[in-house]
């Protein structure tokens, strides 16, 4: 059955909403996406019945919220193909997944002179918490290159790679400019030289299906408010002898097996990485979302998000002092521009004056921009609920900022 939008639509109660009296045409999914119902009701569910702390509780609603927060914890190990649900942690969002890798293995795998390989397309959040590591331990932090169209070099990256690399992040797409990397094929060549791979899936848990195994790397994260689930709630993959290896990142409740005045012995992961009280109720609104999705055809979702990107590509290309930016083919989720004479934040400023959001800046990734030769650009994002109207309706507002402020 062909994929229908407007079906989809309707299960997305935010997108009934109008914005200077036009009908809202959201496109700055890859900054958030908005919730299905499902998830609204997941939660509301939550609090409305079954609200208690969870793994402390005999009484039947602490059994309840802890069975309903596991239960969403499985259904991220199937999405991501995990092995056991032991190596899912839940985190706050996928900046304090990256940070506890980042500490973690800074302590266990970094030392003087060590090399933690990145590549040029880095969101701030895998890029600062390896700088920061690399200084704590005296190691270096080197750059693998990407082409004037930011697609990363396979034999830049080989070349990148060296005897002391001892860790390499990535990021599965790029939330800036859509690159899709191949992660399969870096991760191989990084595990040549021995060393921990870890994916930064942001941008791609909400458009492509994610095998972590086929992936072949060795920790993988992901937020879940991009993926049509609640703020405040991400989730950390890594292979168990991995997370076995990592120290904990924060320590209190929850976390321990024993504890005395002068020491404590660590719960087994995931628990050991998860110090106090957590987000039971974004947890469950993840899995909601995620339980959403599987009710869809993926791969027909994935054909529809491709069509848009790649029209909105091609036209918005056409226009007069327009350029997009970004690879010119394999273009996940995004579409990123810039307009002739103009500031990327007064175009966006003139399209939410028709009702369209999108971003302008450096989108958390200024040294990239940097590599480009911009300060910024403006992105739209796409996300299942989008539409072709939605696509002639930007094309149309870019022509028109174009004309006005070029
Ligand atoms: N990595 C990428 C590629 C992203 O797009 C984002 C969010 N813009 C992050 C990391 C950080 O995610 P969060 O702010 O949800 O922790």
């Amino acid at each position: 059955m062909p994929f229908d939008p407007e079906t989809i639509r309707a299960d997305f109660p935010l997108l009934q909403r109008s914005i200077r009296g036009v009908p809202l045409a959201y496109l700055d999914n890859a900054a958030t996406t908005h919730k299905p119902a499902a998830v609204l009701a997941a939660i509301d569910e939550l609090y409305r019945h079954h609200n208690a702390n969870v793994h402390r509780g005999a009484h039947t609603l602490s059994i309840e919220a802890t069975e309903a927060y596991e239960h969403a914890r499985r259904i991220v190990q199937r999405c991501l193909g995990a092995e056991d649900p032991s190596e899912i942690v839940w985190q706050h969002g996928a900046t304090d997944g990256l940070n506890l890798l980042a500490h973690g293995l800074g302590e266990t795998r970094l030392g003087p002179g060590d090399e933690v390989l990145v590549t040029a397309l880095e969101h701030h959040s895998n890029l600062l918490p390896w700088q920061a590591a690399a200084r704590r331990a005296g190691a270096h932090l080197r750059i693998a290159p990407i082409d004037a169209h930011g697609v990363p070099s396979p034999d830049g990256f080989a070349a990148a790679l060296g005897p002391r690399t001892r860790v390499v992040a990535m990021p599965h797409v790029s939330n800036a400019l859509g690159t899709l990397v191949p992660v399969a094929e870096f991760a191989a060549r990084a595990h040549a030289h021995d060393a921990v791979v870890v994916v930064d899936g942001c941008q791609a848990v909400p458009h492509l299906p994610v095998d972590v195994a086929a992936l072949g790397c060795d920790a993988y994260v992901f937020s879940g408010h991009k993926t049509y689930g609640p703020t405040g709630i991400g989730v950390l993959w890594a292979r168990r002898a991995l997370l076995d290896e990592l120290p904990p990142y924060q320590t209190g409740g929850e976390m321990i097996r024993s504890v005395s005045f002068e020491a404590a012995e660590w719960a087994d992961p995931p628990l050991k990485f998860e110090a106090g009280t957590p987000h039971v109720a974004g947890a469950i609104g993840l899995g909601a979302a995620l339980a959403y999705l599987a009710t869809l055809d993926r791969s027909a979702v994935a054909d529809h998000e491709q069509a848009l990107v790649s029209r909105a590509a091609r036209e918005l290309a056409r226009l007069e002092g327009v350029r997009v930016v970004g690879p010119q083919q394999g273009r996940v989720g995004v579409v990123s521009f810039t307009v002739a004479g103009a500031s990327p934040h007064d175009v966006a400023t003139l399209l939410d004056q028709h009702g369209i959001a999108v971003r302008s800046g450096h989108h958390c990734a200024e040294p990239l921009m940097g590599r480009l030769g911009l300060t910024g650009t403006v992105r739209a994002s796409f996300a299942l609920y989008n539409t072709h109207a939605e696509v002639t309706r930007l094309v149309n507002a870019v022509r028109d900022a174009a004309a006005m402020l070029g």
